[in-house]
């Protein structure tokens, strides 16, 4: 094989589009020139439909992590009581997140594998008796790759609190649908690497007045993630209070022309063949899948490992065919692997990624499914053109 053929399908970082790494080439300009708040504006404002935004997108530097550790700095203070909604390893990190603040938090654990339902946060929104600061939930819960359904949770956190509501949108903001206004939504982080078609190292927030009204009022320390500071650069100048990733944000720009030119809803419409094919054709193959049909995201795929040999698919994959698929994180770790298809990704990719699955279960287990994958995949495709 060609020793420069590699295929990236972890669920992050994921490929970049030839044009964008060409847009992050440009010459370098100083932040503070006259050239930087034009770009910065541009690109704060054009990515407000992608997050359904009603103000523009705060950009930081740093990965996605950053942006989750701003929304808990600039909001808790210490003894706020906070619910997490952990379904996984991402919700796992924001609460603990919290708790480094200082925060009283209070965990809906939900099984891995499984979105959390409007009732089971009723329920347990309604077994605290303490004031609550915030509610957070995790969009897409990368690490089962799930959806939680975050308009109907949104719906609960208004209905049942005053607190905010913080969503982790860091693996499927670019390639589903939000409504930032509409479903409740205060803060909405997402990171540069995973959907967004971007390198990693840019972090983005985007901000509701009503957060900007706490974020404002919170005493808690913080510095360099102070959301003030970068709100307010923004609103004096359209720059950053640190230097921004001047390169990465012209990348991001990017971005914003290709999902102009395809048509954001063409990108979302796009995910969701990419799903179908990748889950229908594994099924296809009786390939047993972690999560169901309404509950899988649009962005990543989790495949279970239930024998020896299916453990050793994705190091067959990588080894034979240098296909990059993600592991399991934490307590699936050995259990499942998981395939990204989101940001830079066509169907294409997922009758790339079905042929290999297959070769190697001819490898692994001499079973014969070749083309059977692929034949229902191209089905699937086929019904959408
Ligand atoms: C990737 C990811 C993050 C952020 O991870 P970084 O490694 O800090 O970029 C956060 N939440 C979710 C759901 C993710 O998939």
């Amino acid at each position: 094989m060609l020793l420069d053929q590699h295929y990236l399908f972890a669920p992050g970082p994921t490929p970049i589009p030839d044009r964008v790494k060409a847009a992050m080439n440009q010459p370098m300009i100083a932040h503070r020139s006259q050239e930087f708040p034009k770009l910065l504006e541009d690109v704060s404002t054009r990515l407000m439909p992608v997050f359904g935004s009603e103000n523009p997108v705060t950009v930081l530097a740093g990965s996605g992590t950053s942006a989750l550790e701003a929304a808990a700095a600039n909001v808790i203070e210490a003894n706020d009581h906070i619910v997490v909604i952990v379904a996984g390893a991402f919700g796992d990190r924001f609460a603990a997140i919290c708790e480094t603040f200082g925060a009283n938090v209070h965990r809906l654990n939900i099984e891995w594998g499984n979105t959390c339902k409007p009732k089971q946060l009723e329920e347990f929104l309604q077994s605290i008796p303490n004031d609550i600061k915030a509610v957070f939930a995790t969009y897409c819960e990368t690490s089962t790759a799930i959806l939680n359904p975050i308009k109907d949770l949104g719906a609960v956190v208004k209905r049942l609190t005053n607190a905010l509501y913080i969503v982790d949108g860091v693996s499927c903001i670019g390639a589903v649908p939000v409504d930032m206004k509409g479903w409740n939504i205060d803060i909405l982080v997402a990171g540069s690497q995973k959907a967004l078609m971007l390198p990693p190292g840019l972090a983005f927030v985007a901000i509701s007045d009503t957060a900007r009204e706490v974020i404002r009022n919170c005493k808690a320390q913080r510095f360099y993630l102070d959301l003030n500071r970068y709100l307010a650069s923004y609103e004096t100048e359209k720059s950053t209070p640190f230097t921004p990733a001047v390169s990465l944000i012209y990348g991001a720009q990017e971005v914003c022309n290709m999902f102009e030119e395809e048509g954001f809803e063409n990108v979302i419409k796009r995910h969701q063949l990419l799903k179908t094919m990748t889950r229908e054709g594994l099924k296809a193959i009786e390939i047993p899948l972690l999560t169901s049909d309404e509950d899988a995201s649009p962005t990543v795929t989790a495949v279970r490992t239930l024998d020896a040999p299916s453990k050793q698919m994705k190091k067959m994959l990588k080894d034979k065919f240098a296909i990059t698929v993600g592991g399991g994180q934490k307590k699936l770790k050995g259990e499942i692997f998981r395939i990204g298809h989101m940001g830079y990704c066509t169907p294409f990719d997922i009758i790339k990624v079905l042929g290999s699955i297959e070769m190697t279960l001819k490898f692994l287990q001499g079973t014969n499914v070749l083309g059977k994958a692929v034949k229902r995949a191209e089905e699937v495709w086929m019904d959408h053109v």
